[in-house]
């Protein structure tokens, strides 16, 4: 694959605020950012040369932005199999690959992948039907927690089955659609690694960290993770077999549970950006933006080396009003994403803080 001239123009698929911080990224290296959103006024136009305002279905605007740009990539996980379809016979080249989106789009295929390349994963099971559910349940045991297989994200889509009389209602609430049962890894603490693999193969991840959730929202990331060595290589290896097995091309996030008995419990991939990568932005030579930009476009990638400890925190609803002290601090970074509303639950913007 060719490396990408400055001038030439990086497709994004997503208009939110990780199409934002890529578009940005891009322009630095002299690239062109286009976005095809159905949103109006999206954070990510405000910052591109250009969108194309159009549904991720909608055959003649992927078409006409297929013609416009040199690569597409994505921000979000999500794109339809028909839209990527689409890209790829209106002759674009798509990174990541098909196959990597439609794996991280159905969590037993996923999950089936890890166990492939030896990863640790919860114990799990396909539920198509009410009784499949209770067939499951008697071989992986409660505690258990009960997933829409695919359009997960932020803890939305689950169901926890504390015991087997919570089954019923767990299906109830998220039938009709296929779901998967996992087993609950009573975890001592959750990590991700952000990783790369550039178009000539070459890989590159950043140190492992540290995320909390609340109500299934990222709030807060440390780099690096308190995890001993050990666990830092696993993470490291498993992130470089699994982009090697999907052929990948740009960056991508693995969350694990670290169990107390030292097991990594790989849970899922994101084929994009990460939230727990934000702190690359500011606490390493190259972001996570930039490495993406990087491999997407064919360019040797960047180095990850990290410059100081860092502090993510995600700045949530109307959390983004307390940015004047956060601007105020020597040691933070400010990131807003211009969103005009604060709903609860929204990421409006983030704060590292340095740890020099
Ligand atoms: P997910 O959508 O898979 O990222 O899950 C969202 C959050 O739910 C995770 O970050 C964990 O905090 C929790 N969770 C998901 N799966 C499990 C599991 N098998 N055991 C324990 N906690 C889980």
């Amino acid at each position: 694959v060719s490396a990408l001239a400055p001038g030439s123009v990086i497709g994004i698929l997503g208009g939110g605020q990780l199409g934002r911080m890529l578009a940005l990224a891009a322009a630095e290296l002299g690239f062109d950012a286009h976005i095809l959103t159905p949103e109006a006024d999206s954070p990510a136009s405000r910052v591109a040369a250009r969108t194309i305002r159009a549904d991720y279905d909608d055959a003649a605007g992927l078409t006409a932005f297929a013609e416009a740009v040199d690569v597409v990539t994505t921000e979000f996980e999500n794109v339809p199999a028909a839209a990527a379809e689409a890209l790829i016979a209106a002759g674009a080249r798509v990174a990541p690959n098909a196959r990597a989106l439609a794996l991280a789009q159905d969590r037993v295929a996923e999950k089936e992948l890890f166990a492939d390349l030896g990863f640790v994963t919860a114990p799990f099971a396909a539920v198509d039907a009410r009784a499949d559910l209770d067939t499951a349940l008697a071989r992986i045991g409660a505690p258990a927690i009960l997933k829409t297989r695919r359009l997960g994200y932020d803890g939305k889509g689950q169901a926890r089955i504390g015991k087997a009389e919570d089954a019923p209602a767990a299906f109830a609430k998220l039938s009709a659609q296929p779901l998967i049962l996992e087993g609950f890894c009573a975890f001592e603490r959750e990590l991700s690694i952000i990783a790369a693999r550039g178009a000539d193969g070459a890989f590159a991840a950043y140190d492992l960290c540290e995320n909390e959730h609340a109500e299934g929202i990222l709030r807060r990331t440390r780099a690096p993770a308190r995890a001993p060595a050990a666990v830092q290589e696993k993470a490291r290896a498993m992130a470089e077999s699994l982009a090697h097995a999907l052929d990948y091309v740009g960056v991508f996030a693995i969350e694990f549970f670290l169990m107390a008995d030292g097991r990594l419990i790989a849970n899922e991939m994101a084929p994009r950006v990460h939230n727990s990568g934000h702190w690359t932005a500011d606490a390493c030579v190259a972001s996570q933006f930039e490495q993406h930009v990087r491999a997407v476009a064919g360019w040797p990638l960047a180095s990850t080396a990290r410059l100081c400890d860092a502090e993510m925190i995600n700045l949530i609803g109307d959390e983004a009003d307390s940015w004047r002290a956060h601007a105020a601090d020597p040691n933070a970074r400010v990131h807003l994403y211009g969103k005009r509303k604060a709903r609860p639950g929204r990421k409006m913007g983030h704060v590292t803080r340095l740890k020099r």
